[in-house]
């Protein structure tokens, strides 16, 4: 039977909804189960994929090539579980559905409503091809009150009275407060998140009250007596360094054993969760540092580039290297001399990014990592800008640039509009939508026997996440070439650029698609460990 668990957050957000529903489904993974975990996002965009990396964070995209919340790249980290379209929904794309359908007659003359047919398409995608699942964990996005969340409220109150009575929970995540002046935590906005909840006929059954010190069990009471909900269900979820720390804390606070003993399922047996000792080991025995510089544009909020400064961490982790990451803003380098900024850097990253502003910082970024011979690694446009830096300062090709900011001389970056996926051509069209209409996805690239990229992955074939609408222009292969220059990854038709590298610099590598993505600490992308070795290795140097 698939059991589900449905998480929602009160009091504030950000308090790490996502974060904990991970490392649930990981630990009900150690006691053997088979999950996948959901986002439901109640805001009306369609996707992530338009909105501003600074005020939402990163779009984290699947294999399958749906651009979605960045929670799902907490899932696949902590269960190694891949996501797909199936996993992360909108109200946006769920009224998009249902006025399309609405357009086509489909619903045969009938007034359409909030509920049933919005609560209807809710309540289907959710159990939508769970069949193979033991358990899959649900979140709701947001905060309970806000208005654009009701309906996802309302459907999951309605599935957990049509599913079996031992088949749903819910999980909710609040936030107890440390209130200095009289030296206390006090539960007053736990209890009052719950009432709104109650109020819309949902009863918790769990209760994770994040919070910075220990929880005294008065006050546990307190909650499990205003909150309606056991005493050993009001579960405390004490701030952590390190957020691989959260499935052990959770598990040492009894969140796997109180979920199953909610499902009737056993409960005593111990889960084998020793993977995470294990990296909580490694954490706290890191013996080397370094520091690697980040040069983006989207610097003043971190979680715009979340997968990446995870990476970076997994890559580091395996050695027992610290990863020191210096956020530095690519428009500040740009009257700058570099030299001020980057002189520390053991390693310099440029990661992905859209648009023509702090565009010259980052390419001076990149010409000072390839003229000093510092490890560099260019990400999706950072790759991108690669090639632009050596096309103008190799080659000479004074106006080379991406068609990206307007027409040039010398598009050594343009725009493709057609390109092969499962051996069917994809088309782009001039006046495309912005969302979506990317190069989204998994796609193969062929890696060139002998290149410094086939002896990192060991494969000669590899498939990596790909989301940007420009391409490095082919055209300019064999000139680049000539300089020392490599596209030592393309495309299975040989026609787009999918890996840039120097062939005699220590470690220089521009890739067209978003590593990042698929690294995990358990199992840390090869590109990752070797740029974090190449940084010590530099380290050693300086
Ligand atoms: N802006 C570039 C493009 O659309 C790169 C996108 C990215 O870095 N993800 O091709």
């Amino acid at each position: 039977m698939t059991h589900y668990i449905f998480i929602t957050g009160g009091v504030v957000s950000s308090l790490g909804k996502g974060l904990s529903s991970a490392s649930l489904a990981s630990l009900l993974q150690g006691h053997g189960y088979k999950v996948t975990l959901r986002k439901l996002d109640p805001y009306l965009n369609i996707d992530p994929g338009t909105m501003n990396p600074t005020q939402h964070g990163e779009v984290f995209v699947t294999d399958d090539g749906a651009e979605t919340d960045l929670d799902l790249g907490h899932y696949e980290r902590f269960t190694a579980v891949s996501a797909t379209k199936n996993d992360n929904i909108t109200s946006g794309k769920i009224y998009q559905n249902i006025i399309q359908k609405e357009r086509r007659g489909d619903y045969l003359g009938a007034t359409v409503q909030v509920i049933p047919h919005v609560t209807d398409a809710i309540k289907k995608f959710i159990t939508n091809n769970t069949e193979e699942c033991d358990f899959v964990l649900c979140e709701i996005g947001g905060t309970v009150g806000d208005i654009e969340a009701l309906p996802f409220f309302e459907a999951i109150r309605q599935l957990k009275y049509e599913l079996d009575p031992y088949q749903s929970i819910f999980i909710h995540l609040t936030l107890l407060p440390f209130i200095a002046a009289s030296g206390e935590l006090k539960t007053k906005p736990t209890q009052h998140s719950v009432k709104e909840l109650r109020s819309i006929g949902v009863q918790p059954d769990i209760l994770l009250v994040r919070c910075d010190r220990e929880v005294p069990l008065d006050e546990r009471k307190k909650i499990a007596l205003f909150c309606n909900v056991k005493e050993s269900r009001v579960i405390q979820a004490i701030d952590t360094s390190n957020i691989y720390n959260v499935p052990i804390l959770l598990h040492k606070e009894g969140l796997d054993r109180e979920v199953l003993s909610a499902f009737n399922l056993d409960s005593q047996k111990k889960p084998n969760i020793d993977k995470w000792y294990k990296i909580s080991e490694n954490a706290k025995s890191l013996e080397d540092s370094v520091n690697i510089v980040i040069v983006g544009k989207y610097v003043q909020l971190q979680d715009a580039y979340k997968s990446l400064a995870e990476a970076l961490y997994h890559g580091g982790l395996i050695n027992k290297i610290k990863v020191n990451i210096k956020w530095l803003d690519s428009e500040v380098l740009e009257n700058k001399d570099p030299s001020e900024y980057l002189l520390n850097a053991h390693a310099i990253l440029v990661p992905g990014g859209f648009g023509k502003r702090g565009v010259e910082g980052k390419i001076k970024a990149i010409n000072f990592a390839r003229t000093k011979n510092i490890p560099f690694f260019g990400i999706c446009f950072g790759m991108q800008m690669a090639v632009v830096e050596m096309a103008r300062n190799l080659l000479y090709l004074e106006n080379a640039n991406s068609t990206e900011f307007g027409k040039t001389d010398e598009p050594v970056v343009d725009l493709m509009y057609e390109w092969t996926k499962d051996s069917k051509i994809e088309k782009r069209v001039q006046d495309n939508d912005l969302g979506g209409t990317m190069r989204l996805g998994a796609y193969n690239a062929c890696l060139a026997i002998g290149s410094k990229v086939e002896k990192i992955y060991k494969k000669e074939v590899i498939s990596e996440r790909h989301r940007h609408r420009f391409e490095v222009n082919s055209k300019y292969c064999d000139q680049f070439k000539k300089v020392g220059v490599s596209f030592s990854g393309m495309s299975p038709d040989n026609k787009l650029p999918e890996i840039v590298e120097i062939n005699d610099h220590p470690w220089f590598i521009g890739v067209q698609y978003h590593p990042e993505l698929k690294s995990r600490p358990f199992d840390p992308h090869p590109l990752f460990v070797s740029f974090v070795l190449a940084a010590l290795e530099q380290s050693r140097l300086v």
